[in-house]
């Protein structure tokens, strides 16, 4: 697919190391790869072996026998296994790079504003040991600025707020550097958990991490629908008192209940960011708007809720789920005079 790449003496790559999705941009081709940041290994004795990488490993999650483990190593937005991280992010290098020569690449990733200096040192050092020659590092609220369109060079502040899988951040940019942000655990998983803990508590049943993220992605919503139910589906499980197979119905106002502690607490944070921002910024965010990004972006409502709670206009960005990677993209050919976005290492 790749191959009239083959002769090419330098490549660029962009690698967006989400704590739910992979998503790696090529230089001139575009995103090539989109798979579940999920690892399945096997423990013997203390070496751990790779079973499984992506989606076929998250296709594992909950259905694995005792000896084999399946996680999620970035869980948190930073790395909690480096080991597993380094074989997962060495194999969707090598899967993006089929057929030509990685070792002279150029790589920008993202990496989390919370991060430390030893974290963002441990994702540098798992991609150059997976081969690329120059790293650089590139803070995931400005991948999901540019990526969303803001011209984050302007002298004008905006605000992103980046809804994963571990956690939602939210960040006030200006002039291409971070004026405040904040990163809570307020985001994808968090709701599956809300729809796990709804159905159990309200209608008896159990249902898995998968089930719940299904039901979340059909029926997510952040406020009660207007017409009563809103969309329905039909949802099977194990009913937790009589340990049988049961099917329910639940609808969008179920699923607005069980989110609303997660969506007021997203809003909450907005909020508390935006008592601190500058007048002049939050002025001009009053003209562009709060941008959504990321997976939980697509929460249907959630636009509407945020714009009522801040009283500023709130745009969901296209394709909220590839922002970060097509903004890390971008950032492979940034103008000079934005080049400090970019962090490399110095040589030593
Ligand atoms: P990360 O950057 O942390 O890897 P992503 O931006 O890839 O996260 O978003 C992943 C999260 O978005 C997951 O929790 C996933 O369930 C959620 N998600 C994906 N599609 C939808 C959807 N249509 N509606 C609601 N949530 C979604
Ligand atoms: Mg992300």
């Amino acid at each position: 697919m790749f191959s009239y790449l083959a002769g090419k003496w330098r490549s660029d790559i962009a690698i967006d190391l989400g704590t739910a999705n992979t998503l790696v941009f090529v230089k001139g081709v575009g995103i090539v790869l989109e798979q579940p940041s999920v690892v399945a290994y096997q423990k013997i004795n203390d070496k751990k072996k790779i079973i499984a990488i992506g989606e076929e490993a998250k296709q594992m999650l909950g259905r694995t026998p005792s000896e084999i483990e399946v996680i999620r190593p970035l869980r948190d937005g930073v790395i909690a296994d480096f080991t597993v991280a380094e074989n997962m992010i060495d194999y969707f290098f090598k899967q993006s790079t089929s057929g030509w020569s990685y070792n002279k690449t150029h790589v920008i990733v993202c990496v989390p504003y919370g991060s430390t200096p030893v974290e963002r040192r441990a994702i540098r050092e798992a991609v150059e040991s997976a081969g690329a020659k120059r790293v650089g590092l590139i803070t995931e609220p400005i991948a999901a600025a540019i990526g969303s369109g803001i011209e984050i060079g302007k002298s004008r502040g905006s605000m992103v707020v980046d809804i994963g899988g571990g956690t939602t951040d939210i960040a006030v940019i200006s002039l291409g550097g971070i004026v405040d942000a904040v990163s809570i655990r307020a985001a994808g998983d968090r709701i599956d958990q809300d729809i796990i803990k709804y159905v159990r508590s309200q209608h008896s049943l159990n249902i898995s991490n998968d089930t719940a993220e299904q039901i979340k992605k059909v029926l997510g919503i952040a406020s009660a629908p207007e017409d009563g139910r809103g969309k329905i589906l039909d949802v099977s499980g194990r009913d937790s008192n009589l340990n049988t197979t049961k099917k329910i119905q639940l609808d969008q106002t179920h699923i607005a209940k069980a989110l609303h502690e997660t969506i007021k607490e997203i809003c909450d944070a907005v909020v508390e960011i935006l008592q601190k921002t500058p007048p002049a910024i939050t002025n001009d965010i009053s003209s562009t708007g709060i941008m959504l990004t990321g997976g939980g972006a697509n929460i249907a409502e959630l636009d509407t809720v945020l714009r009522k709670r801040t009283n500023l206009p709130v745009v969901t960005a296209d394709d909220p789920l590839r922002c970060v990677a097509k903004g890390t993209g971008q950032a492979l050919d940034i103008p000079k005079d934005l080049s400090h976005i970019i962090h490399y290492e110095t040589k030593k």
